[in-house]
């Protein structure tokens, strides 16, 4: 035998047993976005290099060490997307769905990043987020954070704590960076490397260091919130009173800023202490710039990301147990004549009952040895065809499960109409 191919490091593969968690994550996440009038869009995986240079930023942790970057035959660079927010804008901008309107857009599908993988954290990986662009104010940025609380309701998920802050722009952003910068500058011994050069090119991400040895450092450098403009501040207190309203508890932490540099205003993130070191399971904020910076006309724009491998995680550690899907109907042939026949009757069965799961047995197998595999199915119903029903026409049907019930033979015209009064009504879907 040959050695198999082993998978890529950080690349799970996500098996059927898990499956019906996403399905009802994927489901209920999805109602909720498109009940607060979000329309999915999908963009491709892969995209240009100098998106995500321009957008996340050259010296973000994502574009300079996480991207998985090659070049095309026609000597392009691409990447694999790290993040969706980006395309979303390109998308929005070359297709025109910008263009002059408000556009509250959802999406979802893998990203890539070249991260050192660990529970939690993989190289590829699924986010579901939701961008609203063309609205300025409050009510939009309190908008994302009502609808994150009501996925987590209509997940059952307690436990995730709001943790938020206020970044602000121009002026008070270019005082608050130089006074970070002099503020680390004077503590240039205790930095690590990535840090010092940070200090030139963007002193803000040393706040979001995760180096054990700097945390106290971070801890006593300035608070960003000194340095707001008085419109900012207003904004930041607008959001909080709205979910002060709703009942929303949070956590303003001023050491916030997230690894991306796009974002001008509300930064959020919710996070468990379920699930180690990777605790967080959803974030985003305000990018107002980041439109415009790519090519198109200024919008207002604030989005969110969720990780759905972190969300599962936490779904699994609650109550909720869902069945794995159970076929209702097992189709047993024996002999050449029944396989044949029975193809076409079980097709017929379905047309009848287009949504009820039914497993043929397929291949071939002694009568005994298919019976004790519709048993183990835990389907309610083996459908038994061998020589001598298709010479009369007919099938047996067997109750598996059913205390009591009798097998009966019932004529090939006679299977759909009966199979429909055993299972339910038509499907007219
Ligand atoms: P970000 O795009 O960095 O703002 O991340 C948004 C969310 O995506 C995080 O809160 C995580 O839940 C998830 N996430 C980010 N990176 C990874 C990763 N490498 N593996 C799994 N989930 C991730």
């Amino acid at each position: 035998m040959s050695k198999a191919i082993t998978p890529i490091k950080g690349m799970p593969d996500i098996v059927p047993e898990q499956m019906p968690y996403w399905h009802l994550a994927e489901r209920r996440i999805k109602r909720v976005l498109e009940a607060y009038g979000y329309d999915e869009l999908r963009t491709p995986m892969l995209e240009k290099t100098a998106l995500f240079k321009r957008s996340i930023g050259d010296e973000t942790d994502i574009v300079s060490k996480e991207m998985f970057t090659f070049e095309s035959r026609g000597g392009d660079s691409l990447s694999l997307r790290p993040e969706a927010t980006a395309s979303c804008v390109r998308a929005g901008i070359t297709r025109g769905l910008l263009h002059n309107q408000r556009r509250r857009i959802y999406y979802y599908g893998p990203m890539f990043r070249y991260e050192q993988p660990q529970e939690g954290r993989y190289r590829q990986f699924y986010q579901i987020g939701a961008e609203a662009y063309g609205l300025a104010g409050p009510d939009v940025d309190a908008e994302m954070l009502l609808m994150l609380a009501r996925i987590w309701r209509e997940l059952e998920l307690p436990g995730l704590v709001l943790k938020i802050n206020c970044l602000g722009v121009s002026l008070g952003r270019e005082r608050y960076v130089e006074t970070l910068r002099d503020y680390f500058r004077g503590h240039l011994a205790a930095l690590d490397e990535d840090s010092v050069r940070r200090l030139d090119t963007n002193p803000l991400r040393i706040l979001d260091s995760k180096v054990e040895s700097l945390q106290g450092l971070i801890n006593q450098a300035p608070p960003m919130q000194d340095f707001l403009s008085d419109d900012e501040q207003a904004y930041f207190a607008a959001i909080l009173a709205r979910c002060d309203d709703a009942n929303i508890a949070y956590d303003v932490d001023p050491r916030l800023v997230r690894g991306l540099d796009y974002y001008t205003g509300m930064v959020f993130e919710w996070q468990t202490d379920q699930l180690g070191a990777q605790n967080a399971v959803c974030g985003g904020g305000r990018y107002d710039q980041l439109v415009k910076q790519l090519g198109g006309r200024d919008t207002p724009a604030v989005g969110w990301a969720m990780g759905m491998e972190r969300l599962i995680a936490l779904l699994g550690l609650g109550d909720a147990t869902i069945p794995p899907a159970e076929a209702r109907v097992y189709f047993v042939t024996v002999g050449e004549a029944a396989a044949r026949a029975g193809t076409l009757l079980l097709e017929k069965v379905r047309d009848a009952l287009p949504s009820v799961r039914m497993v043929a047995h397929g291949g071939t197998g002694s009568f005994k040895s298919q019976l004790r595999a519709a048993d183990k199915s835990g389907a309610e119903y083996a459908l038994i065809l061998g020589d001598a029903e298709v010479e009369q026409r007919q099938v047996a049907v067997k109750p598996l499960r059913r205390a009591g019930g009798e097998q009966e033979l019932v004529a090939w015209n006679d299977l759909e109409q009966h199979m429909i009064a055993l299972l339910g009504e038509i499907n007219t879907q």
